[in-house]
C-alpha cells in the first residue's frame, strides 16, 4: 500500500514527522523559557466608554524565542496546556502581572487594574488558588485590582468544580470576567448561575458589527443579556470609531482594541496614565 501511495504520501509521511519534530523542540524550548526569562508581559488598555481613560489592561504574555523569534501565544498556550507547562508559566504570569500593576498604583494611579488570562487546564486545578495568593501577596496588590479572564469553554467542563473554583477566587477578592463571550456553544444558565463580574464580547462579533446586522443583533443580545444580570461588558478587538459609537449607543461599558491601543509594554502604559492625568 506504501509504494502505490507514491510521492503524496511520503510528502504527507514527511510533513507529518517535521510536524512532531518541532513540536518537541519546541516544548523543551518551552520547559526553559521562564527560567531563561524568555517570556515578557505586554499590556493592552481598557477603556472606560464615559470617561474615555484606561482604567485597567489585560497582560498577555510573549515568548521570545533565541532562535524563532516571537513566538504567538496561540501556538505556545495550546502547547503548555497539554504538557502542563501551564503550571509554572501561568503563575510566572500572574505575579509578573500583579507586580507591573502595584508598580502603577505606586505611580500614583491606585484605581489601574489587571487583567490575567487563565487558560482551561489551569483553571481545573486548584492550585491556582494558591497562585493567585502568593501573585497577590508577593505584590502587594488589593485583590480587587486583580481580574481573572475565563474562557466561556473552560466554565463549562464541569458544573460542581466550575462554581467552587469560582467561589473560591470571589472570597479571595479577585473579580472574573467570561473571556470570548458567544464563542462556545454554551446553554446561558450558567450566566445566573456562577458569580461573574464581566462578560468579554468576543471580537469575531464586534469585527463586522458596523456590516453585519446580525452580529449587530448578537452583540445588542449579549449587552442586553449581560445588563439583565447586572454585569457589565467589554467590548474587544475594537479597531474602528464606527465600532466605538454603536457601542455606545448600546451602553457597553468597556472598549479594548488597536483603535484605542496595541498590546504594549508597562512603561508605555504608564506614558498613557500620565498623558490622561494632565488632560
Ligand atoms: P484573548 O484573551 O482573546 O486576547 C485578545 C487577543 O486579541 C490578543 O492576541 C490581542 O493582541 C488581540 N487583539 C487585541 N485588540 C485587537 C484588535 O483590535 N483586533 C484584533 N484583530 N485583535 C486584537 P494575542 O496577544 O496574540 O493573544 C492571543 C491569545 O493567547 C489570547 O486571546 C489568550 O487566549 C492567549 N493568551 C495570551 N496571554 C496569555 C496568558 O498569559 N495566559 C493564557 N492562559 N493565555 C494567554
Ligand atoms: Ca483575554
Ligand atoms: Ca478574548
Ligand atoms: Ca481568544
Amino acid at each position: 500500500a506504501k509504494k502505490r501511495g507514491g510521492n503524496g504520501f511520503l510528502f504527507y509521511d514527511r510533513t507529518m514527522n517535521a510536524a512532531s519534530t518541532e513540536r518537541v523542540a519546541l516544548e523543551s524550548d518551552l520547559r526553559h523559557a521562564v527560567e531563561r526569562s524568555e517570556l515578557f508581559l505586554e499590556f493592552q488598555p481598557v477603556i472606560d466608554a464615559q470617561s474615555g481613560t484606561i482604567v485597567s489592561a489585560e497582560a498577555l504574555v510573549r515568548w521570545n524565542h533565541p532562535r524563532l523569534g516571537r513566538v504567538p501565544p496561540d501556538r505556545f498556550i495550546t502547547l503548555a496546556d497539554e504538557t502542563g507547562l501551564i503550571v509554572d508559566i501561568g503563575a510566572w504570569v500572574l505575579n509578573e502581572a500583579c507586580r507591573c500593576c502595584r508598580g502603577w498604583h505606586v505611580a500614583g494611579f491606585s484605581d489601574m487594574k489587571v487583567s490575567v488570562n487563565v487558560s482551561a487546564v489551569q483553571f481545573g486545578q486548584p492550585r491556582l488558588l494558591e497562585a493567585v495568593r502568593d501573585a497577590l501577596s508577593h505584590s502587594n496588590l488589593p485583590p480587587k485590582a486583580l481580574m481573572l479572564e475565563i474562557t466561556e469553554s473552560s466554565l463549562m467542563q464541569d458544573a460542581e468544580s466550575t462554581a467552587g473554583m469560582l467561589r473560591a477566587l470571589r472570597n479571595m477578592g479577585v473579580r472574573i470576567s467570561v473571556d470570548d463571550f458567544g464563542t462556545g456553544y454554551s446553554s446561558l444558565s450558567y450566566l445566573k448561575r456562577f458569580p461573574l463580574d464581566v462578560i468579554k464580547i468576543d471580537k469575531s462579533f464586534v469585527r463586522d458589527l458596523c456590516v453585519d446586522e446580525e452580529d449587530a443583533a448578537i452583540v445588542r443580545a449579549i449587552i442586553a443579556l449581560a445588563h439583565s444580570m447586572r454585569r457589565s461588558t467589554i467590548a474587544e478587538g475594537v479597531e474602528t470609531a464606527e465600532q466605538v459609537e454603536l457601542l455606545k449607543r448600546e451602553n457597553c461599558e468597556f472598549f479594548q482594541g488597536y483603535y484605542f491601543g496595541r498590546p504594549m509594554n508597562i512603561e508605555r502604559i504608564l506614558e498613557r496614565l500620565e498623558a490622561q492625568k494632565v488632560q
